[in-house]
């Protein structure tokens, strides 16, 4: 027989990626008595495959026109900087900056309408042509015969900023077994990795299990919002890789040909993770055909690479977003809210901020009675995820 604890709270969170996390975070400034719930590791949905591109809307903007996704995140990068500067809402400064700046290059085939969208009015003001002094060290060489970009967009270590939001409030987070919520009316039974249960009486439950949200809506009997997955196979490589490079490749279409950015493996070698229209497309290809694309891809874009030492891996991901006609990428974040249950995707881990607002903003306005504060009981904590490219069983090819 397993024990039986009562917790009364203001807000039960389930799932600790960026968007609950952010989340608890900001409720518990706010004063609410909130818990989040976490059935594998913080960070083990989508979070830490992300790129971390703090996306200000150029990406979406390269039809020439600012377009709903644009507008939607073009106050993110500074947002983000003055968390990571120790001026925001949520302190960042323990979070690592990969990169100051994303960039845009192009191949001198592609130079003139890239040229033409960037003397664009819409985009002058965001962006700035780089001399070759000021490029990155990879678009310095002899070989590189295009133009490229600086775009006011930070690229952050996501399982970093993950610790850092995470640390402060680690008290008010419990590791649960997965499938393991029941739900009735005021009443939240979970039980704990210990199998110790507990059992909460709440205000408000907030679903940011990502994926996980569509099981959790249905145990909750709730039929709506509905959500659509948008699949991903990305690639990854190292084996001597000079440089960190942060840069989206512009191809003819609306979607960068190809996303690079780069982090460090455990061993601190450089590991190149590739995403953008080369992501999207290698849903249809087996691994083998996506690895011999990205190397094709990578040759005709940076043919001065020697390619001969690198190791390659895929990795296929879901995105999980509200669900759209057609499958077509949300403009923005969504939030909604069901009797006492509001679901939430963030649709980026750059508008999780501005989500999270919005949250509060809800319950604000609910003006809800709140719970006396009374400790929490010790319980399991969850670990924190692993990054792809430091998990060795990825690295079979
Ligand atoms: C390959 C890739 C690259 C991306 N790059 C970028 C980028 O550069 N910039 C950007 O802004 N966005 C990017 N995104 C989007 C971004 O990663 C996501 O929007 C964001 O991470 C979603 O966060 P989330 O917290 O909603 O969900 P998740 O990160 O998926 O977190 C959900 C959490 O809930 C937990 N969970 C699930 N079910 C349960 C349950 N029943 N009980 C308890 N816990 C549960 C999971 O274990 C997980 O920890 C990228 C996405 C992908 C896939």
């Amino acid at each position: 027989m397993t024990d039986s604890t009562a917790v009364n709270v203001d807000v039960v969170i389930v799932g600790g990626g960026i968007a609950g996390l952010w989340t608890l975070a900001r409720l518990k400034q706010a004063g609410y008595k909130a818990v989040l719930l976490e059935a594998e590791a913080l960070g083990a949905g989508q979070t830490r495959f992300a790129q971390g591109i703090i996306h200000g809307g150029t990406k979406y903007a390269l039809t020439g026109k600012l377009s709903a996704s644009s507008e939607a995140v073009a106050d993110m990068p500074a947002l983000w900087r003055n968390c990571y500067n120790g001026r925001g809402v949520l302190d960042l400064t323990r979070a690592t900056l990969l990169s100051e700046a994303h960039y845009l290059w192009s191949t001198s085939n592609l130079t003139s309408r890239v040229s033409g969208f960037f003397a664009s009015k819409v985009m002058r003001a965001r962006t700035s042509e780089l001399a070759e002094n000021a490029r990155p060290a990879l678009f310095r060489h002899a070989g590189f015969k295009g133009q490229i970009y600086a775009l006011d967009e930070p690229v952050f270590d996501a399982m970093s900023v993950v610790r850092a939001i995470a640390e402060p409030v680690m008290d008010s987070i419990l590791a649960i077994k997965a499938g393991n919520i029941k739900y009735d009316k005021d009443r939240l039974s979970v039980q704990a990795q210990d199998d110790q249960s507990y059992d909460f009486d709440f205000k408000k439950i907030i679903l940011t299990a990502g994926q996980g949200n569509e099981n959790l809506l249905a145990a909750l009997g709730l039929q709506q919002p509905q959500m659509q997955l948008r699949p991903l196979k990305m690639v990854m490589l190292r084996g001597g890789l000079a440089d960190m490079v942060f840069a989206h490749c512009m191809g003819g279409s609306v979607n960068p040909r190809i996303t690079i950015t780069s982090n460090r493996d455990a061993q601190g070698e450089v590991v190149w993770y590739l995403g953008g229209q080369l992501a999207e497309d290698g849903v249809a290809r087996s691994d083998a055909e996506q690895i011999k694309q990205a190397q094709a891809e990578l040759a005709e874009l940076i043919p001065w690479l020697d390619q001969s030492k690198f190791q390659w891996a895929t990795l296929a991901i879901n995105r999980a977003e509200v669900k759209k006609p057609g499958t077509k990428r949300p403009d923005t974040f969504y939030v909604e809210q069901q009797h006492k249950v509001m679901t939430a995707w963030p649709t980026k881990m750059a508008l999780a901020p501005v989500m999270a607002e919005r949250i509060l903003e809800m319950i604000d306005n609910e003006r809800l009675k709140r719970v006396a504060e009374a400790e929490l009981p010790l319980w399991p904590k969850p670990a924190y995820a692993i990054l792809p490219w430091n998990e060795a069983s990825r690295w079979s090819m």
